[in-house]
């Protein structure tokens, strides 16, 4: 890696950076600061989320601007918080290079006071189109002197439906500009981009495109329909120092799962487009100063947010382009810190595990969710490192002593202990004792993606003609043999198919299909409901089960449905 001296950046410059602490140029930096600083060709920069890119445009264009009043540079950018983010960050290395205004505009805040600034002379605008757009209408802002253009995160300002405010505000600036843009990933929207707007673009692009960062843990957890909540405050419980975003998919479902974990007494806000302006600031100052512990956030409003040490990600719902999780993904492992993108997936959501692997170039690996026991020792180390951290004020609490040790008198050491830790811990034992572990697939992650098609388990009971169905039924919910044959029969696609061995327990059922009925097996069980709950078919290709194992206890109990002297009827009907 090379220092930022060998990059050839003044001695202003130099200086502010080293205050900041940057020792070395990452390695987008080292390839395009020397190329702006040499070059007025427009380039396309691709590097990873958190890799140093803001420095990467925004040095050498402070290297070069000339020194007058006029508007040199526009910096575009899809949000609020990182138009805030940039301006500050430039505003760091600019501190020691003489006369330079750098001045933020963004929709949603006062705009006399940005016209203001802009008038107090303004060589770097950072802002966000519609704001931009605004003040170039009103002709605060005047573009015809701008020598270097910068879309940062181009794909997202197209994905907010930034496009006409784009097209208009450069149509405003002049040609012999230096349009430079810089993303994580490089997508059909960012060639369209280049192509529109740029002049064949120079591409330095650094790691491998499209690929999440390196610091971050693939994780899932693979969960019944309906366990997901369960399972998600599971996960948080197991993990007290969690700070980090949770991604739902809609705006209804975030306030929904906030809500809850509200209630539930987690620290936790909720992050949407139905969000004002002030609220959303508000949240984010709490959540960066971590009075907010989990900010639960749909794909948009999260866009922008910088926070740099998140330890997770949660993914509540898988998105549909893959692209998504990467952002999402993106978030956390930043700044040489490990971070771990977790996804909580059912069933149905299995497929997108492995086009994910593919495109994160990594193995996703499948953990449990922590039993009641997992997470009660995880919260009870936690509340025995708080207590022996906890300062104590002595002369403040030397008064009250009598008291204290008055009422407290007939306790014993042991008991005192027992009792100050579960003035605390209750919370948990109470949650916990009694709950069952939930349904979920064994974490044995060789059993998926990471082992080549060749190693996979053989079929579990049956032989090569046949694949193992497991479903989420048992002995327990009066589920028996004849039952399994009448369900199998009922389905237009499964009918009259060879079945194979059959072994079943207390609460799921593994029997052998032909194998040429391996597509149709999962979708046809959707299509039927047994005693009014959906059934859960799943392929197994994983390890041979263990039935003692706990993970498989925790099945919901039904009504049982075969009582005694009625007739039989079968409870499986189709669903609309
Ligand atoms: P990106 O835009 O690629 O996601 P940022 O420009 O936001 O990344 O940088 C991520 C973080 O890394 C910021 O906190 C920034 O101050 C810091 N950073 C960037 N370059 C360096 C460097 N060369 N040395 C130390 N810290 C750096
Ligand atoms: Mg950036």
């Amino acid at each position: 890696m090379k220092t930022f001296k060998e990059l050839g950046l003044n001695p202003q410059i130099l200086k502010s950076l080293q205050e900041l602490g940057y020792l070395e140029a990452t390695p987008i930096q080292e390839q395009a600061i020397p190329f702006v600083l040499k070059n007025s060709r427009d380039l396309i920069g691709l590097a990873q989320t958190g890799t140093g890119k803001t420095a990467a445009f925004g040095l050498p264009i402070l290297n070069k601007l000339e020194k007058n009043k006029e508007v040199q540079a526009i910096i575009l950018c899809p949000t609020r918080e990182l138009c805030l983010q940039i301006s500050k960050e430039i505003q760091g290395f600019a501190k020691y290079s003489e006369g330079v205004g750098v001045v933020s505009v963004y929709g949603g805040a006062r705009i006399d006071l940005q016209i203001r600034e802009i008038r107090a002379g303004a060589n770097i605008v950072v802002g966000t189109p519609g704001r931009v757009l605004d003040l170039i209408r009103r002709k605060i802002l005047k573009l015809q002197t701008i020598r270097f253009v910068v879309l940062d995160e181009a794909d997202e300002m197209l994905d907010l439906g930034f496009k006409d405010d784009l097209n208009e505000i450069l149509s405003d600036t002049p040609d012999t500009k230096q349009t430079l843009l810089f993303s994580a990933t490089m997508s059909p929207t960012i060639y369209s981009i280049a192509k529109k707007y740029m002049n064949s673009p120079e591409e330095i692009s650094v790691g491998k495109k499209n690929v999440g960062a390196d610091q971050v843990a693939h994780q899932y957890y693979f969960v019944k329909p309906g366990q997901k909540y369960e399972a998600l405050r599971r996960i948080v419980d197991s993990e007290p120092d969690i700070y980090g975003i949770l991604f739902c998919r809609t705006r209804n479902e975030t306030r929904e799962i906030a809500d809850r974990l509200k209630e539930d007494r987690y620290s936790t806000e909720a992050l949407h487009g139905d969000v004002s302006q002030d609220m959303r600031t508000m949240i984010m100052e709490r959540f960066r100063n971590r009075k907010v512990q989990l900010l639960v956030a749909t794909d948009v409003a999260a866009r922008g947010i910088d926070v740099n040490d998140l330890t997770h990600v949660i993914n509540y719902n898988l998105p549909d382009a893959n692209e998504i999780y990467l952002h999402r993904s993106g978030r956390t492992g930043r700044a040489q810190k490990t971070g771990i993108s977790l996804s909580i997936i059912t069933a149905r959501e299995f497929r997108k595990i492995r086009e994910l692997e593919q495109k994160v170039g990594k193995s996703f690996e499948l953990k449990q969710v922590p039993s009641g026991q997992d997470i009660c020792a995880k919260q009870l180390f936690k509340l025995v490192d708080k207590i022996k951290e906890t300062k104590v004020d002595e002369d403040e609490i030397a008064q009250f002593l009598p008291v204290i040790e008055d009422g407290l008198k007939n306790l014993s050491r042991q008991e005192l202990l027992t009792r100050f830790v579960s003035v605390e811990f209750n919370h948990f034992l109470n949650l916990y004792k009694n709950t069952r572990d939930l349904e979920i697939i064994s974490a044995d992650s060789r059993s998926f993606g990471d082992r080549p098609e060749k190693t996979r388990r053989e079929s579990l009971l049956s032989d090569e003609d046949f694949i193992d169905v497991r479903l989420n039924l048992g002995k327990r919910d009066g589920f028996n043999i004849k039952t399994l044959f009448s369900m199998i029969n009922s389905l237009p696609d499964l009918k009259g198919a060879d079945i194979g061995k059959i072994k079943m327990s207390d609460s799921f059922t593994i029997f052998g299909i032909d194998k040429n009925k391996r597509n149709d097996i999962v979708s046809s069980f959707e299509t039927i409901s047994y005693d009014g709950e959906p059934i859960l078919a799943s392929i197994e290709n994983g390890p041979m089960i263990d039935q003692s194992s706990r993970i498989f206890s925790g099945v919901a109990k039904r009504k049982p449905i075969l009582k005694k002297g009625k007739k039989k009827i079968s409870p499986f009907r189709g669903r609309k």
